[in-house]
């Protein structure tokens, strides 16, 4: 059974990236009928953030990736959070313990630095490998007697991988393909902190395999870590899953690695949703805050490092479970492109119903306290909907449905008006006055009057369109008329005529 986990760290907000990653985990689980498992990753206690496994919950929800197993729904390979798992490492740590893959280290904190620094010195970089281990203070050094010694003195240690001497190691990427790296380059990462909790690497592998991880699909910057997790399974005499490595999302600009500080400096949101910093109290910004919907989000998202077929760019996310492919997904960086992002939410937005687009519209503060009705409201957003990628965009382009003009833009005003647009003004409302407000009728009746005074369409419609609106701007002129209806519209033309 394909079984696949996200397994985040909470040391802080879930940025695109993050999103991404759940994205493709839950796509290829969906994809072969199999589950989506949550696992939060919190044996880091010193990088432990207060909130974020909540925020990175909420986010995922928001995004539509509902796990099947996870710290709230639960599941049969719980618990899901590393840190209620200390009696399973224990039992692991025991395990590994007698074999030839691992072995404690006594070495001290300024052990450590003292051989840094002898390293430095000679212009070279110390690691703690299979050419430096026999000068340690370790099980392999030191004789049992000793080791007991200290360990019953209550003297910390840690426990370490072996790395194997000189094996070269062919493994498997399914995004890019066969690599292979020599045991000798990499060094004995510590496996078990003298607190006793595993680090990242050994956590991992075990929850992995007690959890029944087919494939393991993750970022990039874990690649190097995969030699290790390989010969971890090896150690313990488990079946490794495959493994998936996506690329990094870049800059828009194409260079370097996508950062909150790009959102923050150039105003477009890399979190899902609003995310405060504990330390600084900075607040990011957040695609739910900025009126993205999650759907537009997760399609987006979906696109930065795989193309479906046909290059089909708008994809439900039932068409992307039955289309992901994890060998389409690109080797090389995802350019992020913040204006295909609104393009995405654009495209969205028209695909809903003027009903659908009503409720939203009216959640917002604006118009749930105008007095506008339900009717007037939908003709709004039929009429707006076209040019808005936002649904606050709806009300920013039609204000002046809500509000007549107070004041009319001074330029439009020496375009439009002279001094016998009042008078013409007040002609055609009289005209107005005598129709029916369908925008056809209106249309034609203002051509006529036009007509009949011997004027280009410009001269009626500008005066009329600065009367209504305060500014050049805006719909049709027969559109506007229509939804403001007979009585509003006479009197923002007689305000404008005094
Ligand atoms: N806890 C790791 C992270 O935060 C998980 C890496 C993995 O998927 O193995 O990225």
């Amino acid at each position: 059974r394909v079984r696949v986990r996200f397994a985040p760290s909470p040391t802080g907000a879930l940025h695109l990236g993050g999103v991404r990653t759940a994205l493709y985990d839950y796509l290829f689980a969906k994809h072969n009928g199999g589950d989506f498992v949550l696992r939060i990753e919190d044996t880091d206690t010193a990088r432990y953030v207060e909130g974020a496994e909540d925020y990175i919950m909420k986010s995922l929800e928001w995004c539509g990736l509902i796990p099947d197993e996870s710290p709230i729904h639960g599941g049969p390979y719980g618990p899901y959070r590393q840190s209620e798992r200390r009696d399973i490492y224990d039992k692991y740590t025991e395990q590994i313990l007698k074999t030839d893959y691992a072995y404690i280290a006594f070495d001290t904190p300024e052990e450590l630095d003292a051989i840094r620094s002898e390293f430095e010195a000679k212009g070279e970089v110390f690691a703690y490998n299979n050419f430096t281990r026999n000068r340690m203070k370790n099980s392999l050094t030191l004789s049992n007697e000793e080791v007991e010694k200290l360990k019953s003195d209550g003297v910390p240690y840690v426990v370490r991988f072996k790395m194997p001497v000189g094996r070269q190691l062919n493994m498997e990427d399914i995004i890019r393909g066969n690599f292979s790296v020599n045991t000798d380059t990499l060094d004995d990462k510590v496996l078990v902190k003298n607190d006793g909790m595993p680090t990242y690497h050994f956590a991992n592998i075990i929850d992995d395999h007690e959890m029944k991880i087919s494939h393991v699909i993750r970022g990039e910057e874990w690649l190097p870590s995969m030699g290790l997790h390989v010969l971890l399974y090896e150690a313990m005499g488990w079946e490794a899953p495959q493994f998936a490595h996506l690329s990094l999302i870049l800059k828009p600009e194409g260079k370097g690695k996508l950062s909150k500080r790009d959102g923050a400096k150039f105003g477009f949101p890399v979190f899902p949703m609003d995310f405060k910093d504990p330390e600084s109290g900075d607040v990011w910004k957040g695609y739910k805050e900025s009126g993205y919907f999650p759907d537009a989000f997760i399609n987006m998202v979906a696109l930065l490092g795989w193309s479906p077929a046909n290059d089909r760019e708008i994809l439900t996310m039932d068409e992307m479970i039955s289309e992901f492919d994890l060998h389409k997904v690109h080797k090389a960086g995802a350019r992020f492109n913040p204006e295909k992002a609104v393009w995405f939410n654009h495209e969205y937005l028209l695909k809903k119903s003027d009903a659908e687009v009503l409720e939203l519209f009216k959640e917002l503060d604006e118009v749930k306290n105008s007095s506008l009705n339900d009717d007037t409201l939908l003709k709004i957003v039929s009429l707006m909907k076209e040019r808005a990628s936002f649904i606050k965009d709806i009300y920013n382009d039609s204000k002046f449905f809500f509000e007549a003009p107070t004041s009319y833009d001074e330029k439009a005003s020496k375009k439009a008006w002279n001094e016998e647009t009042g008078k013409l003004m007040q002609e055609l409302a009289d005209q107005l006055q005598t129709l029916n407000f369908e925008p056809e009728t209106l249309k034609q009746g203002i051509h006529d009057f036009a007509e009949a005074k011997s004027l280009g369409m410009g001269k009626v419609m500008m005066p009329l369109r600065l009367s209504l609106v305060g500014e050049l701007k805006g719909p049709d002129v027969p559109d506007i008329l229509s939804i403001l209806g007979k009585e509003e519209s006479i009197l923002r033309l007689k305000n404008a005529i005094s």
